[in-house]
């Protein structure tokens, strides 16, 4: 939490220590009990997933990108150690630029051209309530540090998602082709045991009936940062991946980050600290991969 709050104090956002009571006046549904330390970031907040990917796709058909949506890429093309585009069901598509962005499939997606990518999918789960009464839009979210769990307002009633110890993972080579995330096995035993942990601090958890239940498939890495930028062994491929559950905060700065370096050769701030040369002398054993990213998934606030 110190760092957290030193990070924020460098960037110039603000975040300071409250008591447990503002805290509670705050957010009534949290019960701070003997909590050490609050932090407040007055200008967290939270958006609806689903339309940041649709705002971002229509901006770009806007600004005269050719979307293809269920158009599945099925292979790399290259040429003397260049990218030259990719395969699809519907035709070739030629390039001098290819981004993997493929979420969950990235790894799958690089090894087709023989390209190694060290980021593994795992299960990430979270529940949302009934309407509360007290409940409301504008509270802030709370993030337990310890148990790894975030509470929020959704629908009237309350959302709750956490970091257990043994995710689920979801294949060492990235996700099947064709795997729908709607086929994803859900476990809502995991979230049960989190809340368990916390219910002193979320006494409307305990009884509160459960109204959706929904998983996904985010990357890891095996150092908890994401993989962006250039990927050394062919010209012209760039990745953006390994968002380690934080790829919609991410996608605004990563967007612009990547263009930049695809456009201009550079980007500020330089992407190198998260490229994934950053890897090249890590060992690639896919045992030891999976250790190391399951490590940076479990109680992932904690790190
Ligand atoms: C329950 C849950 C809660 C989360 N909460 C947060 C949060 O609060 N804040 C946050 O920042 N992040 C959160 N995340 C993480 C966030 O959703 C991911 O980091 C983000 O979606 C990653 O974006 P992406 O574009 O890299 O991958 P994805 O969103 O997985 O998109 C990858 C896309 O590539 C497509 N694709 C795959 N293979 C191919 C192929 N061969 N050809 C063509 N297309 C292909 C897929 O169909 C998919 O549309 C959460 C995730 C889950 C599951």
């Amino acid at each position: 939490m110190r760092i957290a709050q030193e990070t924020a104090a460098a960037l110039g956002i603000e975040a300071r220590l409250i008591d447990a009571a503002e805290a509670e006046r705050l957010a009534p549904h949290f019960k701070p009990g003997a909590a050490r330390r609050i932090l407040h970031v007055p200008s967290d907040g939270w958006v609806d997933p689903a339309r940041v990917a649709i705002g971002f796709a229509t901006r770009a058909g806007e600004l005269g990108a050719r979307l293809l949506p269920f158009t599945a890429v099925q292979g790399l093309l290259s040429e003397g150690g260049r990218a030259t585009g990719v395969t699809t069901p519907r035709g070739p598509i030629h390039a001098p630029v290819v981004v993997d962005a493929a979420g969950g499939w990235t790894a799958r997606v690089a090894a087709g051209a023989g390209i190694a990518l060290p980021l593994i999918p795992v299960r990430h789960q979270l529940f949302i309530t009934e309407a509360i009464p007290g409940v409301e839009p504008l509270q802030p979210i709370v993030r337990l540090v310890e148990a790894s769990v975030y509470v929020r307002y959704e629908q009237g009633g309350l959302m709750f998602g956490g970091y257990e110890d043994a995710p689920r993972v979801l294949g060492r080579e990235g996700l099947p082709a064709g795997f729908q995330i709607a086929a994803l096995e859900l476990d809502l035993g995991v979230l049960r045991g989190l809340v368990d942990e916390v219910a002193a601090h979320f006494p409307a958890l305990r009884d509160a009936k459960i109204v959706v239940h929904r998983g996904g498939a985010p990357t890891m890495t095996p150092d908890g940062r994401p993989i962006l930028g250039r990927v050394p062994g062919l010209d012209g491929l760039f990745v953006a991946s390994g968002c380690c559950v934080g790829g919609l905060s991410l996608s605004p700065a990563a967007g612009r980050a990547l263009a930049d370096l695809i456009v201009d050769g550079k980007s500020d701030p330089d992407l190198a600290p998260i490229s994934v040369e950053r890897f090249s002398a890590a060992p690639r054993d896919p045992a030891a991969l999976e250790a190391a990213c399951v490590a940076q998934y479990a109680r992932r606030y904690t790190h």
